[in-house]
C-alpha cells in the first residue's frame, strides 16, 4: 500500500505540534493510522466508551451486519483477507478494527472512557483547550472530530414511554440481559436496523409486533459464505485482494446514477424490489401492506434474505400506520389500539441529519458551531472544515454520506485532505488554517443545487433531510468525484493566522 507522504510539523513555542482526535470508530482509527504511516506520533485518540469500534461496538442487536461487501468496507491500507462473509457481521467489523488499532501500534495512543466535553479555540495561545470527563484539560494545536454520524440513538417521538413497565431499549443500545425467549416483544421502526433484527429474534419469541410508519424498499442481498480455502487465496495474494476490491467498487458506484440524475433511472431498481416482494409474499393483503408508495431510494434501500419470510410467520403482526404511543402494558397501534407487550425494541434510528456534536465546541470570537448548527443546520466545507473553527477538522461531516457504497471510500478521502492540510501548515510555518466563508458558502450553494434533482428530494420524509428542511446528510455524487476534491489541500479557500494579523 502507497505510504501517505512524511509529515513533520516543527514545534509551537516550546510544544510539539499536538493533534487531538476524537472518537475511535473507523474514522478516528482511520486518521490516527495514516497520521503514523506519515511518520507522525504526536498525537492522542479520546474515547468516550471503554472500547473502540464507534457504530461497530454500539449496535450488538442480534442480526447486525453490514450492507456494504466487507472488501470495500474496510480500510484500502489495512486489507484484510480474514472475512468470512460477503457482508461481515458486527463482531468480526469490530474484531478487523481492534487488529487495525493493534497492528498499526495505536493503543500507546488511546485514551479509553475519556469524553471530551468541551472544546475551545484559544485565540490568545493559537490552540484548542478540550476539557474531558473528567475535569481534565488537554492542549492541540488541531483536531479531528470523528465522532460519526450514526452515534445518537434516536428515540421514538411518541407519548407514554416513562409509563411502560416492561423492558425497553434503541437497538443501538441493546440489553443483553433481557431475555427474550418466549416472551410478547414489540418492535418499532422498519429501517435498516428492524430488517435485521426481525428475522434474527421472530423464532425465539412467543409473539411479534412490528410498528410500521413507512414500508422499506427491500432487495435481495447477494450474501455468501466465504470459505477457508478462498480465505487462503486472499491471504496469499494480496493482489487477488485488491481486485475484489476493484470489482466491488466499481460494480456500486454506477448506482449513483439513479439518486442524482433522475428518479425515473431507478425504475429498474424498483422492479426488482417488486418481483423480490411478490416471490417472497404470497398473501396479497400482506403484500400490499408492506408496498411502499414512493420512489425507491427516496430513503435508504434496504437488503435482506429473510426479512419477508419472518414477516409471514403467523405470530408476526405488522401494524401499519406505526405507532403513537406507550400504555403501561404495550404499544398503542396508529388507530389508539392497544397491543400488549413485555418488551419494545425501539429501532427507531440515529439523530444523523442535525449533525449533532456531543460536546461544547466554540471557536474564533466564541462562536459556538452547536448553536449556528442548530440555528442554520449543519453545513462545511467538503464536509471537513467549518469557517470560524481552525485546525478543526471533521470525518464525516455534513452531506458526505452514501446512499450506494462504502462509507469508508469517503473516510478515507477525508483523511488524505486533513494530512494535507497539516502538511500545508508545517510547510508555510502558519499556526492555523480557517476556510474562507465564501468557500464555504459555495460549495454548500452547489451541493444544495445538485441536491435538488435527485430522488432524494422527490417526496419522502427520510432522516437525509434536516429540521431546516435542507438534505444535509449526503454526498450527491460519485465517491471519486469526492476523492478528486479532496485530493488536495486548496489553500486558496482558506485563510491562515498571518492573513489576520
Ligand atoms: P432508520 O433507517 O432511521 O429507521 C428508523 C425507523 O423508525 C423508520 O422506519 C421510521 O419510520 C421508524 N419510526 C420512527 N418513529 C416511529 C413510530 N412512532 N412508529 C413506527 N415507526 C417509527 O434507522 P436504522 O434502521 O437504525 O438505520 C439508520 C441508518 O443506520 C441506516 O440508514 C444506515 O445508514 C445505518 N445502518 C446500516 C446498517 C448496515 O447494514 N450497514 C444496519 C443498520 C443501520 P419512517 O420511515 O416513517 O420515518
Amino acid at each position: 500500500m502507497p505510504r501517505p507522504e512524511p509529515l513533520t510539523i516543527p514545534p509551537r513555542g516550546n510544544a510539539p505540534f499536538h493533534v487531538a482526535i476524537i472518537g475511535a470508530g473507523f474514522g478516528g482509527i482511520g486518521a490516527a493510522i495514516q497520521l503514523r504511516r506519515a511518520g507522525f506520533h504526536d498525537f492522542t485518540i479520546l474515547e468516550a466508551a471503554s472500547d473502540i469500534g464507534g457504530t461497530w461496538r454500539d449496535n450488538t442487536y442480534p442480526g447486525a451486519a453490514c450492507d456494504v461487501q466487507s472488501h470495500l468496507y474496510s480500510f484500502s491500507f489495512a486489507p484484510w483477507p480474514h472475512w468470512d462473509h460477503m457482508f461481515a457481521r458486527q463482531e468480526q467489523i469490530l474484531a478487523y478494527l481492534r487488529w487495525c488499532a493493534g497492528t498499526h501500534g495505536l493503543d500507546p495512543h488511546l485514551r479509553l472512557d475519556c469524553p471530551v466535553r468541551e472544546a475551545r479555540f484559544d485565540e490568545k495561545a493559537q490552540h484548542w483547550r478540550l476539557r474531558v470527563g473528567n475535569g481534565d484539560e488537554l492542549v492541540a494545536h488541531a483536531v479531528i472530530s470523528a465522532t460519526g454520524g450514526l452515534s445518537q440513538p434516536q428515540w421514538p417521538d411518541i407519548p407514554g414511554q416513562k409509563e411502560f413497565r416492561g423492558e425497553q431499549f434503541h437497538t443501538a443500545r441493546w440489553n443483553h440481559d433481557v431475555e427474550l425467549d418466549g416472551q410478547r416483544v414489540a418492535v418499532i421502526g422498519t429501517g435498516a436496523s428492524a430488517i435485521q433484527v426481525v428475522p434474527a429474534i421472530a423464532d425465539r419469541v412467543r409473539s411479534l409486533d412490528l410498528f410500521q410508519r413507512t414500508p422499506p424498499w427491500v432487495l435481495p442481498k447477494p450474501d455468501r459464505t466465504i470459505g477457508p480455502r478462498e480465505r487462503t487465496l486472499l491471504e496469499n495474494l494480496p493482489a487477488l485482494q485488491w481486485l475484489q476490491r476493484q470489482r466491488i467498487y466499481w460494480s456500486l458506484e454506477p448506482r449513483v446514477l439513479g439518486f442524482v440524475i433522475h428518479p425515473r433511472i431507478m425504475g429498474g431498481l424498483q422492479a426488482l424490489a417488486k418481483l423480490h416482494l411478490r416471490r417472497s409474499i404470497q398473501d396479497s393483503e400482506l403484500r400490499t401492506r408492506v408496498t411502499p408508495d414512493y420512489t425507491i431510494g427516496c430513503k435508504r434501500i434496504l437488503m435482506s434474505n429473510d426479512y419477508y419470510d419472518a414477516l409471514q410467520r403467523p405470530h408476526v403482526t405488522v401494524h401499519a400506520g406505526g405507532a403513537s404511543g406507550l400504555t403501561p402494558g404495550g404499544v398503542l397501534d396508529g388507530n389508539g389500539h392497544e397491543q400488549p407487550a413485555d418488551v419494545v425494541i425501539h429501532a427507531t434510528g440515529f439523530k444523523a441529519a442535525d449533525a449533532p456534536i456531543p460536546y461544547t465546541l466554540t471557536g474564533l470570537d466564541g462562536a459556538s458551531l452547536n448553536d449556528r448548527w442548530a440555528r442554520e443546520g449543519a453545513a462545511a466545507f467538503k464536509g471537513t472544515t467549518v469557517h470560524g473553527f481552525p485546525n478543526f477538522f471533521l470525518i464525516v461531516g455534513p452531506n458526505t454520506g452514501l446512499g450506494h457504497s462504502s462509507m469508508v471510500h469517503i473516510i478515507e478521502s477525508q483523511i488524505t485532505y486533513v494530512l494535507d492540510a497539516l502538511r500545508t501548515i508545517a510547510r508555510t510555518g502558519a499556526n492555523w488554517i480557517d476556510v474562507r466563508q465564501e468557500a464555504q458558502d459555495q460549495w454548500n450553494a452547489d451541493l444544495q443545487k445538485r441536491l435538488a434533482g435527485t430522488v432524494w428530494a422527490s417526496g419522502c420524509n427520510a432522516w437525509y433531510q434536516s429540521s431546516h428542511g435542507r438534505n444535509t446528510t449526503l454526498w450527491p455524487g460519485f465517491t471519486w468525484q469526492f476523492r478528486q476534491r479532496t485530493r488536495r489541500f486548496d489553500a486558496n479557500a482558506y485563510l491562515t493566522d498571518r492573513d489576520v494579523a
